[in-house]
């Protein structure tokens, strides 16, 4: 194995000895400093990108991952941005911009969500598309990572220019996606329909006699046209497994616990209904209409028929409001970020008032957050491990759509929570291993895995 890269060292942010798989004491980081100097990367800790190939490049120095293998996974290898016009409503045209990109394909064809929301930027999918990389890489599933995004706020869009957007990016990026190569899914701001108009877009731009396998160009389409069972319910579902194989070992009995949720969207909600059952109590859900909060514990299905009508957590009538502070601050065995990235600054992190931060969100944490979490003893399951049960029912509904052989809800169910314990497990091994935090730890697991793969294909020519 290569040496560790040359770089400044960083004290690692203190941790309790206490928590599951923890062996050796953390080592310090390295701030991967000689990869962005090749690269001429300009770090910018601010930068959500720099931020994640920070988190990449100190757990591929901790695994020893070959220097060169280090620079290929720094940077994407194909970004795509288009420029493309709609028809309004009104009769005017607008000008939409989108973005592909494509980070890495060593285990299989890119995969990663579409995201149309306002603030949607080249840096921020970049990002995504490399936690995509690592995600799959950590479930063990053949795809490689990818993330695309068109910039626009789909709630002030009607329904038809939401589905002119859809079907005008389509065409845009339809010579650089397929089942083949790049598969898109839904993500922050696109849903199961925007996903049936994206499949029938390709189909259209598909020669007639190749059709039939065109629609697993996207996957999360609804199940009446090639969808797979449990898909819509699978990121929650992935996080719930997840869950139920860490949290006895942090004497968390899930089926007693507190727990509070940011977002109650596809995610927050399906967690929220999901824990539920189990007998885990909600005690407060912070969204973009509010934050509110019932000590007696959230009727989720009540508060799902509630955003369902009014799309937010605000005036829910089975709870209180409260404020943006009141919530973070609100004691609970584990606090659940299932919005947007970056919301738990230092600011956040120094009064959540948790034993447990479970990532359903993508990048929820800052690095300053994450720091101030890990001094105070509180431990944050990452984002790479607890959301990435959604990639692994696209993966199923990959599998089914190529085989046009269907699989029951109960086996969706069995082979998604046998795919998150394994993941779980094998982040739980490399904590072990490399006596690191758990975030760092889900990396190392991903890491080692396309260092295998890098070392028997080696580099072409
Ligand atoms: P969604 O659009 O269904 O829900 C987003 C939620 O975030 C909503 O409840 C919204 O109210 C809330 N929100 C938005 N702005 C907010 C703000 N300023 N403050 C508080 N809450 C705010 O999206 P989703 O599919 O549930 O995705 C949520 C996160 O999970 C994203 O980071 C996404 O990338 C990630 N993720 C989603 C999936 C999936 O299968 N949907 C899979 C993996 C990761």
């Amino acid at each position: 194995m290569a040496s560790p890269s040359a770089g400044t060292t960083i004290a690692p942010p203190a941790r309790p000895q206490t928590a599951p798989g923890a062996a050796a004491p953390a080592q310090p980081r390295r701030l991967p400093l000689k990869v962005f100097e090749e690269l001429e990367i300009v770090r910018d800790p601010a930068n959500l990108f720099h931020q994640t190939i920070e988190t990449v490049l100190i757990a591929a120095d901790l695994v020893g991952l070959k220097h060169h293998q280090q620079i290929i996974l720094a940077q994407p290898k194909n970004e795509i941005m288009v420029h493309f016009p709609v028809l309004m409503d009104s009769g005017h045209h607008q000008l939409f911009k989108g973005y592909r990109v494509q980070h890495n394909n060593a285990l299989g064809p890119y995969k990663g969500g579409l995201r149309f929301h306002p603030h949607v930027s080249l840096d921020d999918v970049k990002s995504l598309a490399v936690l995509m990389t690592m995600k799959t890489s950590l479930v063990r599933v053949p795809f490689g990572g990818g993330k695309g995004g068109v910039k626009c706020d789909p709630r002030k869009l009607s329904r038809s220019e939401l589905m002119r957007v859809t079907r005008r990016f389509c065409s845009a990026i339809s010579h650089q996606i397929g089942p083949d190569y790049d598969i898109p899914a839904p993500d922050v701001g696109t849903n199961a329909q925007v996903m049936a108009w994206f499949a029938d877009t390709y189909a259209q731009m598909t020669p007639e006699s190749s059709r039939y396998n065109s629609a697993a160009v996207v996957t999360g389409k609804p199940v009446d046209m090639g969808g797979s069972l449990g898909r819509e319910k699978a990121t929650g579902q992935g996080l719930v497994d997840v869950l139920k194989e860490m949290l006895h070992e942090l004497d968390i009995d899930i089926g007693s616990m507190t727990y509070s949720l940011i977002g109650f969207g596809n995610v927050g909600g399906w967690t929220g209904r999901l824990l539920s059952q189990l007998g885990a109590k909600l005690v407060a859900v912070l969204d973009h209409t509010g934050a509110i909060h019932n000590a007696k514990g959230i009727d989720t299905t009540a508060l799902s028929a509630h955003v369902d009508s009014t799309s937010g957590v605000g005036g829910f009538k089975g709870a209180d409001a409260m404020t943006t502070d009141q919530f973070y601050s609100c004691k609970v065995d584990v606090f659940i970020p299932c919005a947007l990235e970056q919301m738990v600054t230092a600011k956040e992190a120094k009064m959540i008032q948790a034993k447990v931060v479970a990532e359903g969100a993508n990048a929820p944490t800052t690095p300053e957050g994450d720091a101030v979490l890990l001094s105070r003893g509180i431990e944050i399951l990452p984002a790479i491990l607890c959301n990435a049960g959604g990639v692994t029912v696209s993966y199923f509904e990959w599998v089914q759509n190529r085989s046009s052989v269907y699989w029951s809800a109960d086996k969706v169910d069995e082979e998604l929570d046998r795919h998150m314990v394994m993941a779980a497990r094998r982040t739980k091994v490399a904590r072990h291993k490399y006596g690191c935090d758990m975030r760092t730890a889900a990396y190392c697991a991903a890491i080692e895995q396309i260092g295998k793969v890098y070392d028997l294909r080696g580099v072409f020519p």
